[in-house]
């Protein structure tokens, strides 16, 4: 119902999203995960997995391990409508090379992390500026520098 509410909005142009979150019991078939889906593996109460398709245009599934006690893992919440946020950020670093965000049920990419989107090359040259990081790293790093000032 809410998916219909949101699908009605975002085709008068009152709402915007990339993709919208849909749950279920047990792992999506790669070749049948639909694109602007994220779906979210739960078993119970535990939320296992996020698998989507990249949104690069290269397709491929990407899964998103959702297992507190796994590293790297993933957060995703999701908005009345069923607009997921993921953090942290999504970096492909094998295959396409994608870098993005998704906020709202929308993807927002990092600097050169779309390949052939933005003629920027996928890997990105010299550090990334402080705006396209997690910015949970940031108070850490400043911290840490001021520890080691005498
Ligand atoms: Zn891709």
């Amino acid at each position: 119902m809410r998916r219909t509410v949101a699908r009605l909005l975002r085709g008068l142009g009152l709402l915007r999203y990339d993709m919208l979150a849909r749950e279920q019991p047990t792992h999506p078939d790669p070749a049948s995960l639909p694109a602007g889906e994220l779906v979210v593996v739960r078993d119970g109460e535990h939320l296992k997995w996020a698998c989507m398709r990249c949104p690069g245009g290269c397709g491929a599934e990407i899964k998103l391990s959702l297992n507190p006690v796994r590293r790297p893992r993933w957060t995703v919440t999701q908005d009345w409508f069923g607009r997921p946020s993921v953090t942290p950020s999504v970096h492909r670093k094998e295959g396409c090379g994608c870098h993005f965000w998704i906020r709202c049920g929308q993807v927002e990419w990092c600097r050169g992390g779309h390949p052939g989107g933005d003629g920027v090359p996928a890997t990105p040259r010299g550090p990334v500026p402080p705006a396209q990081t997690d910015r949970r790293l940031w108070p850490f790093l400043s911290e840490n520098r001021a520890s080691r000032t005498p």
